[in-house]
């Protein structure tokens, strides 16, 4: 017989969520996973003892760690969606009839709480990882990735002087009498914000975007194109910066830096910064977050893996102090070597093809702050060269500059070349790189919700937060030595169970024979 099913709304009804939401769930294992009752302590004095009770601690994060587990990142949506749950209900605390708190309060209690506070839980969840077997600690890889700010490129306006025009520029002269005192200083000359060599580098490279017009979708905005951190920044979230990736549109973005455990992929650190900075500079920051954590752990980091974009001699040098191999290709400008030019280790000079030295002269430091060695070739040897007009085309003698970490560059670069600098560069793609994209299609992470690098380092934790603790789950969740010693009970309940039934049995027999 055909079944048909009626809706009637009934006024009363018996129900416990507990039993609606199955043993294996998620949110349900989490719940008897997640410990967060130390958030009641270190949130404390962030409240007075009067007033209307705040939202409770525990559940904000919860909350927001729903947010990452489900791919939401609006705090409106989240809540519509947390609402229509009964397991994300079971695991926030709420019965079907409670109402969840209003979607506001999140926001105000993400920027009422420390970084710190959040960075507390990471640390915590990363310590379970720990303890169930799932990071090894000896390997690290380190990336990083632009992530999407929630700042629109159409409002970026240019950057003025904090104070008036006529006052700064009397400061200016008043400052600098010599340099101004036979300039004529225009309105428009003061009300960009950056060193004149920089300004120099962003008119070239407009001149080289206006010949050579070709980019993705976005990028060929002539408004985007010739927009620079140099000379403008968006009022509404003044941290956010611009930056391009080859084949991306401009953007306003955060940086988001990340090192990842090559045993099971567990993320080890994660951290916001100015996304108008490079990768190298960001290394030193992340080593040292990345030990003392690893530290705390009782595990030693031996071996940093990370692509070009953090090749920088006293990075190597860095790592090298710290006892630590660093797996990192050296960038594509370096030259290991010099062709036709031998270097000599002791005398510390180069020998030329016509077989004059060229002695260590002089330090010299560039525009961009590197310290650099100078070797030069006499006048006299060069002038009576054969060869100058091709060596030395536009100068008296020949001149190589060389960084001061050249040592810790070849090193870095013989490493690359071994067999093992060619595992560790595959190990490093497949272990950072999955991460980043999970984070970003998964987790939550393809766009910031929240203003600010604070704002975006809380999300960036978060979004980590919940990808650990979903892989932890995922290996099963608890101590290997606590699971053997469940398993160990398991079966003597069961044992007990069969015991039982056997003698019921015999007595049963027994009974009726
Ligand atoms: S030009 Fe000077 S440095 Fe170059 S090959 Fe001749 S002598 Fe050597």
């Amino acid at each position: 017989m055909q079944g048909r099913k009626d809706y009637t709304e009934k006024l009363f009804i018996s129900f416990q969520l507990s039993n609606r939401v199955p043993k294996e769930n998620l949110y349900r294992r989490l719940r008897k996973t997640l410990d967060l009752s130390f958030l009641y302590k270190d949130t404390k004095e962030l409240y007075g003892n009067t007033g209307n009770p705040s939202i409770d601690p525990v559940v904000f994060f919860k909350l927001l760690l729903t947010g990452y587990l489900e791919n939401i990142t609006s705090d409106r949506k989240l809540l519509e969606h947390c609402g229509m749950r009964m397991d994300v209900l079971y695991f926030l605390g709420f019965d079907i009839d409670e109402d969840l708190p209003w979607h506001s309060t999140i926001s105000r209690t993400r920027q009422l709480y420390p970084t710190s506070l959040f960075e507390t839980l990471f640390s915590k969840v990363f310590a379970l990882c720990v303890n169930s077997g799932m990071v090894s600690g000896h390997t690290q890889a380190i990336d990083s990735a632009p992530i999407k700010a929630n700042a629109s490129m159409e409002s970026v306006v240019l950057k003025v002087p904090a104070t008036s025009v006529e006052s700064h520029l009397k400061k200016v002269s008043e400052e600098n009498p010599e340099t101004t005192k036979n300039q004529d200083v225009t309105t428009s000359s003061v009300t960009v914000t950056a060193p004149e060599h920089h300004l120099k580098r962003v008119e070239k490279h407009h001149q080289n975007l206006r010949d050579n017009r070709v980019g993705a979708v976005g990028a060929s905005h002539e408004k985007a194109q010739l927009l620079s951190n140099k000379t403008h920044y968006n009022p509404h979230d003044p941290d956010a910066r611009i930056s391009v990736k080859p084949g991306k549109a401009r953007k306003l973005n955060y940086h988001c830096s990340m090192a990842v455990d090559s045993a099971e992929g567990v993320i080890s650190h994660i951290q916001a910064d100015f996304a108008d900075g490079r990768d190298s500079q960001y290394l030193t920051n992340i080593s040292l977050q990345v030990q003392n954590r690893l530290k705390k752990n009782e595990h030693v980091m031996t071996d940093l893996l990370a692509d070009a974009g953090y090749s920088n001699g006293s990075n190597y040098k860095f790592l090298e102090q710290r006892k630590i191999t660093g797996w990192i290709p050296v960038f594509g400008r370096y030259k290991h070597e010099i062709e036709g030019f031998p270097y000599n280790k002791e005398k510390d000079e180069y020998t030329c093809p016509m077989n004059k030295p060229l002695p260590f002269t002089s330090f010299y430091t560039n525009k961009d702050g590197a310290v650099m060695k100078n070797y030069w070739a006499s006048t006299k040897d060069c002038k009576a060269c054969p060869m100058k007009s091709s060596c030395a085309p536009n100068i008296a003698c020949r001149k190589i500059t060389r960084t001061i970490y050249d040592e810790q560059y070849l090193r870095a670069y013989s490493r690359q070349q071994t067999k093992r600098g060619k595992q560790m560069k595959k190990l490093r793609q497949s272990t950072v790189e999955p991460v980043f994209g999970s984070l970003t299609q998964f987790y939550g992470l393809r766009k910031i919700g929240v203003l600010g690098k604070l704002g975006a380092h809380k999300v960036m934790l978060m979004a980590a937060i919940a990808f650990n603790l979903k892989k932890y789950l995922k290996k099963g969740g608890r101590k290997p030595s606590s699971g053997i010693f469940e398993a160990a009970i398991e079966s003597f309940q069961s044992c007990q169970v069969i015991f039982r039934a056997n003698i019921l049995n015999i007595l049963n027999a027994y009974h009726f024979s």
